[in-house]
């Protein structure tokens, strides 16, 4: 009986998760930089899930478009309420699944400032990738009595369609190949790979990996902004009793800028730039559509970026997105077309019509299992 009530209440908690499907696109609002608080804004309106965008018709009207997300987050909210929103997608990852989270938008939306945090990082001020590693070091301790978890990171930098390691003492020069057959999840072989345990060894290799990647820029020419940046944490865990091994992978990717470049004004090695990362950005959305529409084809093979993150994207994995907006009218036309790739990439999960049906079950399902548990204390 008792294992029987386990089973079924696990049952109900994947089909939970399935219902909220597997690709997520969250929308976070950067707010305005100091000192700029009257300035004419495009975000007309938020919740909690519907952004309006303030547009100009043809005839120069005013208009609004709305657009749906799984969440929508105000300039308001701080580092640590993203990140409680995300807990258990990447404690997942220590039951042995796949996650990648992106982040998308123009130069200057706040991508970095959600992955890493601000340049001056304070306790409150740590993004993502600090709070998913110290979070993932607190429960595997927590576990220690009955899994034993091994943690390791790499750092792998794409540009211009080339994969370099963040963390080689050699600044990451050398071009490191992916593998297509990964062996035990990692696929960049070359790449250092680094066990920490510790949130300072994150931090300091963080700070290597940042280091490295400035080397190959100036202050005009910031590459950071043209170059997608690639976390991936390695987790493998042993089960005590059984002896049995699971592995779950996590990549946190700080996406190169979205923003469309003029090709009449630039030349030489920026129009190339530009040409690698619309490639690389639309070889992502084609890969996260066709995955959300269930379509047959899933086409990794486009660009290094989906072709690393191959294993990670499809099949039990899951996928965050977050879209990020800078809040100026004059990032209008940047702000459209990022709604717009995010409508793309959410194309099944997104629908209207489609999430009233789910929740209606979800929250169904979410009952049952709470009978289900309030029997199984029972029973304890
Ligand atoms: P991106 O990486 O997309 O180019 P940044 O993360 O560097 O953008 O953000 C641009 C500036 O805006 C930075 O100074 C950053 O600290 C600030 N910023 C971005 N998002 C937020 C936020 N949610 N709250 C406060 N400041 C932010
Ligand atoms: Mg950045």
């Amino acid at each position: 009986g008792y294992q029987r009530v386990l089973e079924e209440n696990r049952k109900l908690y994947n089909q939970v998760q399935d219902l909220k499907g597997n690709i997520r696109v969250y929308c976070r609002v950067r707010p305005f930089k100091p000192g700029q608080s009257n300035t004419l804004s495009s975000v007309d309106h938020m919740d909690e899930r519907t952004i309006t965008i303030l547009t100009h018709s043809k005839n120069g009207k005013e208009a609004r478009k709305a657009f749906t997300f799984n969440k929508v987050f105000g300039p308001s909210v701080t580092q640590a309420e993203v990140f409680s929103d995300m807990q258990p997608l990447v404690r997942s990852v220590l039951d042995g699944y796949n996650v990648c989270i992106f982040a998308y938008g123009q130069t200057g939306s706040g991508k970095t400032h959600t992955m890493t945090g601000p340049k001056e990082l304070t306790e409150e001020g740590l993004g993502v990738n600090y709070r998913a590693l110290s979070d993932l070091f607190h429960i595997s301790n927590q576990r220690k009595e009955t899994i034993s978890y091994d943690i390791s990171v790499q750092m792998l930098e794409i540009y211009n369609e080339q994969v370099r390691d963040l963390l080689s003492a050699d600044g990451g020069n050398k071009r490191l190949e992916i593998r297509n057959s990964s062996h035990n999840g990692i696929n960049v072989p070359d790449a250092n790979l680094v066990p920490v345990s510790l949130t300072s060894d994150v931090i300091n290799l963080m700070n290597i990996g940042h280091k490295n990647r400035s080397v190959c820029s100036t202050a005009l020419n910031d590459r950071s902004s043209r170059s997608h940046s690639c976390l991936t944490v390695h987790v493998q865990g042993r089960d005590l009793t059984s002896g049995n091994i699971l592995r779950g992978s996590m990549h946190l990717v700080d996406l190169a800028g979205s923003e469309r470049v003029d090709k009449s004004e630039v030349v030489g090695n920026r129009l190339k730039e530009a040409q690698h990362i619309n490639k690389s950005l639309s070889a992502l959305g084609d890969v996260i559509s066709s995955l959300a529409s269930r379509s047959s084809h899933v086409p990794y093979r486009n660009s290094k970026l989906t072709q690393l993150l191959q294993d990670s994207l499809g099949g039990q994995a899951k996928t965050l997105m977050f879209v990020h907006i800078a809040p100026e009218y004059e990032a209008l036309g940047e702000t459209i077309s990022t709604l717009k790739f995010a409508e793309r990439v959410a194309t099944v999960e997104l629908g209207a019509a489609k999430v009233n049906k789910d929740s209606g079950e979800v929250k169904e399902l979410k009952e049952q299992i709470a009978s289900l548990k309030a029997a199984l204390a029972r029973k304890e």
